[in-house]
């Protein structure tokens, strides 16, 4: 059924950049709405316990989140800001970045999926979007003038259909884009700890000679989170572990960097790939987060990638011109070239590190742990490397 409403914007799937995007988009005075398989409702968050998913969100990040009225919603509480980053390489080699010497507040806040997904919809459901959660999406029509998204119940119609359902897009899919992730042989394992000593907002990463990255985050009180990137089997090792030796393998991973470790969480696995589309763009429709990227989570940037994505379309969305159509070609071709530049330049570093790391070779340890070393002393040097991370 078409209720006959035609949606300047529907958003399809709301994560979190697709409901920063919608946000926006109706902050710039279009009609918008947003559909998920699951409901879209703020949920009360629990005080005791923390969400598995947690983001390392950039300072740009966040103050796009503030303009669209979402991240002066978040408590305090629920917020940890990352004060310095402490990157160490397999040979002793290490690389320190401090908020302060960049003349930053943080360089980046650590929040929970759930804690920034409330109240994005709460800033979504003030600015006017109109939600249609707990419907998976069924069809795909597109016509000369509008995209048509069917839901089991109804179908929406729009100017513009943004793709934001994640990195299987079912949108990409039936819009015939074809794009396949490509899967790193690695997981991201992550669970949180109470640690034995204060963490004082320092990030740490370990470049590990088996070729697994390990990076503690942060969380409010003396808490950690951590994702540790690792090749398929040693992932399945680490999940299969109890929890109480989890923790004391993690420690020792990290040098007893904060003493004894106490598992506060399960502790659970996601698969790591990489995703590149020749363009975020077709007829009608454009790509958000990680429908039109992947990039491997050892930088934290996907979420802030989406987030930049959001806010680059939602300011083409708003300076096309009052009677423009928002699904334009000429206006998606604008957005599409604002984002390869980032996208690509993001996947570049965060591959190159990778492949840098991966290498087992002892000459190639000597050399990438002394280049380490020579960033280190180079001012100039880290705040060129750490500007995409605040971006
Ligand atoms: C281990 C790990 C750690 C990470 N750590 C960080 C970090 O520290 N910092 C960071 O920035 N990023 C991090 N990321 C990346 C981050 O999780 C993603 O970039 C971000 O969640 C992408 O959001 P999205 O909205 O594009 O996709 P998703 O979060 O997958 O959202 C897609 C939405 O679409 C809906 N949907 C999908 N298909 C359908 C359908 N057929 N019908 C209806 N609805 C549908 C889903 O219900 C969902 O709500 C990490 C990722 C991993 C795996």
């Amino acid at each position: 059924m078409t209720g006959g409403t035609v949606y300047d914007v529907v958003v399809a799937g709301a994560g979190l950049p697709g409901l920063a995007l919608a946000t926006a988009a109706a902050h710039a005075g279009l009609s918008v709405a947003i559909a998920d398989a699951a409901p879209i409702a703020a949920v009360p968050v629990d005080a005791a316990s923390f969400d598995l998913r947690v983001y390392a969100v950039s300072p740009g990040s966040a103050s796009f989140l503030h303009a669209i009225g979402a991240w002066q919603r978040l408590a305090g509480e629920r917020l940890a800001p990352i004060e310095a980053m402490d990157v160490r390489g397999d040979r002793d080699a290490r690389l320190e970045f401090s908020a302060y010497d960049l003349g930053e507040r943080a360089l980046a806040w650590v929040v929970e999926e759930r804690v920034l997904r409330s109240v994005l919809v709460a800033a979504a459901l003030e600015a006017g979007v109109e939600p249609f959660g707990g419907t998976p999406f069924v069809g795909l029509q597109f016509a000369p003038d509008r995209a048509s998204l069917a839901l089991p119940e109804r179908t929406l119609d729009a100017r513009l259909l943004v793709a934001a359902d994640g990195v299987r897009s079912w949108v990409r899919h039936a819009a015939g884009i074809v794009a396949e992730p490509k899967p790193y042989g690695q997981q991201g394992v992550v669970a949180h700890f109470e640690c034995e000593r204060a963490h004082h907002g320092v990030a740490r990463q370990w470049f590990r000679s088996d070729g697994s990255i390990l990076a503690w985050l942060p969380l409010p009180g003396r808490r950690l989170s951590i994702v540790w990137s690792a090749p398929d089997a040693l992932a399945a090792e680490l999940l299969a572990l109890e929890s109480a030796a989890l923790a004391e393998r993690v420690a020792v991973a990290g040098n007893h960097a904060l003493g004894a470790l106490r598992s506060i969480s399960a502790s659970a696995g996601f698969p790591l790939a990489l995703l590149r589309l020749a363009t975020p763009v077709a007829h009608r429709l454009a790509l958000v987060g990680d429908a039109a990227h992947g990039v491997h989570p050892l930088a934290g940037q996907g979420v802030n990638l989406g987030f930049g994505d959001a806010q680059v379309l939602a300011e083409v969305l708003a300076t096309r011109g009052p009677v423009a159509d928002p699904g334009a070609a000429l206006t998606l071709g604008r957005y599409a070239r604002r984002r390869t530049e980032p996208v690509l330049a993001m996947q570049a570093v965060t591959d190159g590190l990778i492949r840098v790391f991966g290498r087992r070779d002892p000459g190639f340890a000597v050399l990438r742990n002394a280049g380490m070393v020579a960033v280190d002393r180079l001012t100039p040097l880290k705040r060129m490397l750490a500007q995409p991370a605040l971006r």
